[in-house]
């Protein structure tokens, strides 16, 4: 083995707002972070340490997503999108051209429908002279899908009740008529689209996901909807690279709501059984952590739970799952081991889960379960504190805090009540452990961009623009890539291998040029990635930021 010297960095070891100029690895591991004049470095130079000038550049711990839908983000990357189709008639051209082009084809998938291109309508009518295979198109918030009447056909969808909370729209004769969505989407038509796809696709696609992920400085992933389908996937993709995937994952396994306890303790049965063999103190890379539970729907889809009506309702909306249930399942994860993760992004919800969670948040025999909170997006006052009185992680995701995102919001809760919106600043005030994700495939899985929103907030997507979201919220620079880095890997307990850059912990890392200043992150490049001592190849995949940025989250 080599040993490896850095010099000439500013190293941000992953917290506080200093940097050291000179770190030594060797083999999987850091030996040493400080002062170039350190005898331990002197000693290693004349011994014949290979020497890497990184010529001012800045390194930082490589970048964990907290919060990322592995392999939808790899099959997404393959499907047709129509973003950028501002009509009914843009969108009707472009499957039509890209349906030509590929005959060869069983079904043509579409991603990044934005509804009111289409003035909210979604017929199967409207699609069913383009082509005679089945079509999909994924809205662009991934919570509906609308389809032709070959694709509807193909789902069954005429001979299917509506799975508990979703629905499958019908016209007056009860006859499907087109949108399937919520969990008609999540749970009938997505597992169907994914199933469909050959495990040998699959296992392409995330070697892509898989450079586009190095390539943008990430040294490790937490899946937050783990099923049996994608977790069978991941293995046979780990056992391609020998057991050493180039990144480590964990994994919170997906517990559906049902109205059936016998049902949704099965998932629970089953991600204890998976934690028990995919531990991580026995198999830190790549294990099963937890369980996730969504509690809401989205503030854009008028589905998040606020304690107040929309503007448009007369009745607040309520959280997918009774109290009494919620309660039951995190009891029950937590005596296991289990961290749980809870979807929560209207205020109703999170007090819902702050409630829940506080329950079960008292130490346990190993430890506190370092609970945490997924979204987090209005909140009050109140519970914004209690995060950090009760160690619940702050787990958020910057790149939905985009003011290209949020211009709906005044509209559908009002302008005084967006003054609360993604209140990072008070979690962190508050004591809390902040951990930043992406949520691809529902947002950009870039790392860079997605501290710009957190620190600047202003928009990744429209630089342009001066438009900000709460500016007094965000984050200085040093926070926000503690919470991208340190902050990630203390919300799976990984900070005793990963996360921050220190002697004894592993060789993750990235090179970033850049000036260490929130407003210049948009023109910051990674150069290099290392992962467990080894520099991965970056050299593809500059992705267009646009072309994979969404409006909302799973
Ligand atoms: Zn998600």
């Amino acid at each position: 083995m080599t040993t490896t010297i850095f010099t000439n960095a500013r190293i941000f070891t992953g917290s506080g707002n200093t940097f050291q100029n000179t770190m030594m690895i060797l083999g999987h591991q850091i030996l040493y972070v400080g002062p170039e004049d350190d005898p331990a470095i002197l000693c290693a130079k004349s011994s014949g340490a290979r020497e890497i000038d990184l010529d001012n550049h800045i390194i930082v711990p490589g970048f964990i997503d907290s919060h990322v839908h592995i392999l939808d983000f790899a099959l997404s990357q393959r499907r047709l999108n129509l973003l950028s189709c501002k009509s009914r008639l843009s969108i009707r051209e472009t499957i039509k051209a890209y349906a030509q082009e590929y005959p060869e084809l069983e079904r043509v998938v579409c991603k990044g429908w934005v509804q009111s291109s289409t003035g909210g309508l979604a017929l199967a009518s409207m699609l069913d002279d383009l082509d005679k295979r089945p079509i999909y198109i994924q809205a662009n918030d991934l919570h509906s899908i609308w389809c032709n009447t070959a694709a509807l056909h193909e789902l069954g969808a005429e001979n299917m009740s509506d799975p508990p909370g979703g629905t499958i729209h019908r016209d007056e004769n009860g006859k499907p008529s087109g949108l399937l969505s919520e969990s008609a989407h999540l749970s009938v038509a997505l597992p169907f689209l994914t199933s469909v796809v050959s495990i040998e696709e699959k296992l392409t696609a995330l070697e892509d996901a898989a450079k586009a992920y190095t390539a943008a400085g990430y040294t490790g992933m937490i899946d937050m909807a783990m099923n049996e389908e994608d977790w069978e996937v991941l293995k046979l993709f780990r056992q391609r690279y020998a057991g050493e995937l180039p990144f480590h994952i964990a994994a919170h396994w997906l517990v559906p709501y049902s109205g059936d306890m016998d049902v949704v303790f099965g998932y629970v049965d089953r991600a204890i059984a998976l934690h028990r063999e995919f531990h991580p103190s026995m198999s830190p890379t790549f294990c099963v952590v937890g369980i996730k539970l969504i509690a809401d729907g989205v503030v854009d889809g008028c589905t998040a739970a606020l304690s107040q009506p929309y503007t448009n309702t007369a009745d607040p909306v309520a959280t997918i799952w009774p109290t009494p249930a919620l309660q039951a399942v995190t009891q029950k994860a937590t005596a296991a081991g289990l961290q749980c993760a809870v979807h929560a992004i209207g205020d109703a919800a999170v007090k819902q889960a702050i409630d829940t969670l506080s329950l079960s948040s008292q130490v346990q025999p190993n430890g506190p379960p370092r609970h945490r909170i997924e979204h987090l997006e209005l909140t009050s006052p109140e519970d914004a504190k209690r995060l950090g009185q009760l160690g619940i992680t702050a787990s958020v995701q910057p790149v939905h805090s985009d003011p290209v995102l949020f211009r709906a919001w005044p509209s559908l809760i009002g302008q005084h009540r967006c003054g609360r919106a993604f209140a990072y600043k008070e979690f962190l005030e508050g004591g809390a452990r902040v951990a930043f994700g992406s949520d691809a495939p529902t947002a950009a899985h870039l790392a860079l961009p997605n501290l710009y929103n957190a620190t600047t907030r202003k928009s990744a997507i429209e630089p342009e623009s001066e438009e900000t979201v709460n500016e007094h919220f965000g984050l200085e620079l040093a926070k926000a890539v503690e919470a991208a880095t340190t902050g990630a890997a203390y919300s799976r307990f990984a900070e005793g291998w990963t996360g921050g850059l220190k002697k004894g912990l592993n060789a993750d890392f990235a090179v970033l040029n850049m000036d260490w200043r929130a407003e210049g992150l948009l023109k910051a490049r990674v150069t290099q990635t290392w992962y467990r001592g080894t520099e991965k190849n970056i050299d593809c995949h500059t992705r267009n930021l646009r072309q994979i940025v969404s409006r909302s989250r799973l």
